[in-house]
């Protein structure tokens, strides 16, 4: 996807701290992190919006939430929050689905 800085970040067009990869997801420090964990868990697939996924991306999102709990535990973060930005009255800035991890 053109101009979506997360697909540009997952393609090294763009500088990150990646910190998990696999087959389906990347995993990168939040430019501007608000807890001492501040993890963005992102599917390769480019979908805009958590209300936009489909059937076929059931996995995919449980694969996520899976990764997160890992990272969480990697970073020695007992208690943390996953977080789902859904649109921009939410708050969500990016239009690639992410997932974010964060705690102290
Ligand atoms: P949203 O508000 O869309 O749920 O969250 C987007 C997050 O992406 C924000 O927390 C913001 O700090 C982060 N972010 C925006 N641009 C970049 C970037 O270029 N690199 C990284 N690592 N994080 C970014
Ligand atoms: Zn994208």
């Amino acid at each position: 996807m053109e101009d979506c800085i997360f697909c540009k970040i997952i393609n090294r067009e763009i500088k990150s701290e990646i910190v998990y990869e696999d087959e389906f997801c990347v995993a990168f420090n939040d430019i501007n992190p608000r807890k001492r964990v501040h993890i963005l868990i992102v599917p390769k697939k480019h979908i805009p919006r958590v209300s936009d996924i489909s059937d076929d991306d059931e996995l995919l999102m449980g694969h996520l939430i899976k990764i997160a709990k890992e990272l969480a535990v990697k970073n020695s973060s007992e208690h943390y929050q996953l977080v789902f930005n859904v649109g921009k009255e939410a708050g969500q800035i990016i239009f690639h689905v992410h997932l974010h991890l964060m705690g102290n």
